[in-house]
């Protein structure tokens, strides 16, 4: 049996948490006038990952089981929920990486919590080198209905998000079609124009995905797509706040233009979450990931191969600039990406049953994990096997 104090973020007084046998047996609210040590909130919720330890989304695996590792690491990092994200591909492809994610998430409800949809990232993106990012530029291409239909039945209908550019011909009819199926659709990678902008929002686009990044090295003053998403009201918008993929002067501009429509993702790669050392990887090559956590080409340290980031690293980057408070950044990695994609946030923490996390604050005020419940039950204690979580 353990019992520690841990302050609320949503209402800011002491709680009394009991856990018994990794259980929760009770949240009571405590007189206690010690400032406690322990936070406790919603889980965080990361929309955008594409691997983490070592583990990959965008690779057929010998054996699927093997990208469950990514939901229980993360969730030991306070990452109760995640959107696998899988990216450029060609049809083929992305139709056995869609299914293999769907196999995993048919082995255990463990994942069913962890995993609530998809993201699909590309191929309607710019093929233009820059706003391309890494994406493989053989598979970009114009939006196609059919496809995305392909892939939407072997995944369940779980696809919720696509990212693309609608500098394509007939990207507005594909976006009302996606927003009328009930799935939403993020401007990114692009090199669109501003009325190319404006179409896609009056049909339904509603994020940018990881702006400031994925963009051209050099862009006109002005107008240019940085400046059409920023002023864009319908659009929320998600940022890698890793310190590397954005100065922070610019995370403090977006929060002042975007305000409460603005998130975090870390838009991880496999090799987030390892030990620094250098790596040989599938796509990128030999890159070196540092102890900062800047993963680049290991010839180029200017050029970015990938974050290597977490929610939790993002979170306390906000923290250590002061770029918000505890609990603005808190929402930032778990309501708003939440009530983005499913439009309304659960009330959690009412339900003792409910997921939340508890954070330890040390003492140069950034946080370490604690503990991860899910459905009142401490996430991956052993073996997962041995839980039998709600449906
Ligand atoms: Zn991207």
């Amino acid at each position: 049996m353990e019992k520690l104090v841990a302050q609320n973020i949503q209402d800011g007084k002491p709680y009394e948490i009991t856990i018994k046998d990794n259980e929760i047996q009770s949240i009571v609210i405590t007189e206690s006038e010690e400032i406690p040590e322990f936070y406790f909130g919603p889980g965080f919720f990361d929309i955008q990952v594409n691997g983490y330890a070592g583990h990959d989304y965008n690779l057929v695996q010998d054996y699927f089981l093997n990208l469950g590792q990514i939901s229980k690491k993360l969730s030991k990092k306070g990452i109760t929920r995640h959107l696998p994200t899988v990216i450029t591909n060609s049809k083929k492809q992305l139709g056995k990486l869609f299914h293999q994610l769907t196999l995993l998430l048919e082995s255990n409800h463990i994942y069913q919590k962890c995993i609530p949809a998809f993201h699909l990232e590309g191929p309607f993106i710019s093929p233009e080198d820059g706003p391309r990012g890494a994406h493989f530029k053989e598979f970009v291409c114009a939006p196609n209905w059919d496809w995305f239909q392909y892939w939407q039945d072997i995944a369940g209908g779980r696809i919720k998000l696509i990212t693309l550019s609608p500098e394509w011909e007939g990207s507005n009819s594909f976006i009302e079609k996606c927003v009328e199926s009930g799935v939403k659709v993020s401007i990114g990678h692009t090199s669109a124009n501003q009325q190319q902008i404006e179409g896609a929002v009056k049909a339904g686009a509603s994020l940018s995905t990881h702006l400031g990044n994925g963009a051209h090295g050099i862009l006109p003053r002005h107008p240019n797509y940085i400046w059409s998403q920023l002023a864009e009201e319908k659009l929320c918008a998600s940022i890698i706040a890793d310190g590397f993929h954005l100065p922070k002067e610019v995370i403090k501009v977006l929060q002042k233009v975007k305000g409460d429509q603005l998130f975090l993702v870390s838009d991880s790669v496999a090799l987030a979450g390892m030990k620094p050392g250098d790596y040989e990887t599938p796509v990128g090559g030999k890159v070196s990931l540092t102890k900062e956590g800047k993963l680049h080409l290991k010839d180029k340290p200017g050029m970015l191969a990938g974050s290597a980031m977490n929610l939790l690293q993002g979170f306390n980057f906000l923290l250590k600039n002061n770029l918000a408070s505890i609990q603005e950044a808190w929402k930032m990695a778990s309501q708003r990406p939440e009530k983005y994609i499913f439009t309304e946030t659960e009330p959690w923490y009412a339900d003792k049953k409910k997921e939340f996390i508890i954070l330890k604050k040390s003492k140069d005020s950034q946080f370490d994990h604690y503990k991860t419940f899910i459905s009142g039950k401490e996430t991956f204690p052993n073996t997962i096997q041995s839980i039998n979580y709600e449906q």
